[in-house]
């Protein structure tokens, strides 16, 4: 009998699967705590939300019946005004993962590898899986940098391994990283925009740290691509809305190769209302990271944790002499939801989003109940 399953590509079909997060909703009547009472410092959201006019703008917003402009044009102008780099080079997209995805399937067959430096956000090596590609892991020093002269003596061991026919074409590096909020120092991303690789520097999170983005590098590295995303620091993780800004050639593949309608017009019309008030978003991330400073000096006062420094929105946080896995459980059984570890590198980890005030002292009450 015929089995439609085996027409499935063999590699996808022997994948693992994905295991999802629970809906807010579900964990919330699971708990039996209202969804307004739960502290989520889980995934890194902003707790204050879009700005009012985020909201307005989507109700006033009279064309939703129309196709979105596949150039997305006044949203590009806006970034373009944000980030101080053309609008040729940057390029909209549904959520910095759709970057991702794209990346990896623009540049990426059966065979060819990656570079990936973890302990880092996850889904570089997802998406490198479905392409079928190799992820060369460097993995980071004890204190969470980069371990370059490592990715130089990879890149270049491989390269000879190979004879170059599948050394690999991409870099993933992540400043702030993610989990650990380290941030990569100028010096050490020169140094790995010298390797023949296409660097991808995902800046997430790149509004909470004390420095500044490296947008402006990609007008002089044509081997230079940043990520950046309205999910964090612009609050609207859940309309999805990310970028890239990249080399002309890259653009030019991109513009090819990219869905028209990859870019939703309420996605669109928020980042546009977002943008218009820049100057209050930067006030939010100012606010939060105000808060990261206290909730860093308390959790340096709770003895079973050791918490790590952060240019980011969380903190991560080794748990001594107990269990990491009970001290989420109940945190959680206190309706305060934060995220926990047990990989490589990050064994009895906790990660803590910073939220806001009201929200820590719920935490600390939490974790001093424990
Ligand atoms: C949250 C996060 C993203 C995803 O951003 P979206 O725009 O929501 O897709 C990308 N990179 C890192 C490191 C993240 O933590």
């Amino acid at each position: 009998m015929f089995n439609p399953q085996t027409l499935l590509r063999p590699e996808i079909a022997q994948m693992e699967e994905y295991t999802p997060i629970q809906p807010f909703e579900v964990l919330s009547q699971r708990l039996g705590i209202p969804a307004s009472q739960i502290v989520k410092l889980d995934a890194n959201e902003n707790p204050y939300g879009p700005l009012p006019a985020v909201a307005e703008a989507l109700a006033e917003y009279p064309y939703y019946h129309i196709y979105p402009d596949p150039q997305q044009g006044e949203l590009r102008a806006a970034l373009s005004q944000f980030v101080g780099v053309p609008a040729a080079h940057i390029l909209p997209s549904h959520g910095a993962d759709e970057m991702l995805d794209l990346l990896c399937r623009l540049f990426l067959q059966p065979g060819d590898a990656i570079m990936n430096c973890p302990p880092t956000f996850g889904m570089y090596s997802f998406d490198a899986g479905l392409q079928n590609a190799t992820v060369i892991d460097v993995w980071r020093r004890a204190d969470f940098g980069v371990d370059v002269e490592g990715v130089e003596e990879k890149w270049r061991s491989k390269g000879m391994e190979e004879k170059g026919s599948s050394s690999p074409k991409l870099l993933f590096l992540t400043s702030p990283n993610n989990p650990s909020g380290t941030w990569l120092p100028d010096a050490e991303l020169k140094r790995l925009l010298a390797l023949p690789l296409l660097v991808v520097l995902d800046e997430a999170y790149v509004e909470f740290a004390d420095q500044p983005s490296r947008a402006s590098w990609v007008l002089e590295h044509d081997n230079l691509v940043i990520l950046r995303t309205f999910s964090k620091a612009a609050g609207i993780a859940g309309l999805r809305l990310g970028y890239g800004i990249c080399p002309l050639w890259l653009m030019e593949a991109l513009w090819k190769f990219k869905q028209p309608y990859n870019v939703n017009v309420a996605a669109a019309v928020a980042g546009i209302a977002s943008l218009r008030y820049a100057d209050q978003i930067m006030a939010v991330v100012e606010k939060l990271k105000a808060e990261r400073a206290r909730l860093m000096n308390a959790l340096n006062e709770i003895d079973f944790l050791r918490p790590h420094p952060s240019e980011s929105n969380f903190i991560l946080c080794d748990v001594v002499g107990r269990s990491g896995a009970d001290v989420k459980q109940a945190l959680e059984k206190q309706g305060v939801l934060v995220r926990y570890y047990s990989k490589p590198r990050l064994e009895n980890c906790i990660r803590i989003s910073v939220g806001r005030p009201d929200q820590t002292d719920r935490l600390l009450h939490a974790l001093r109940e424990i």
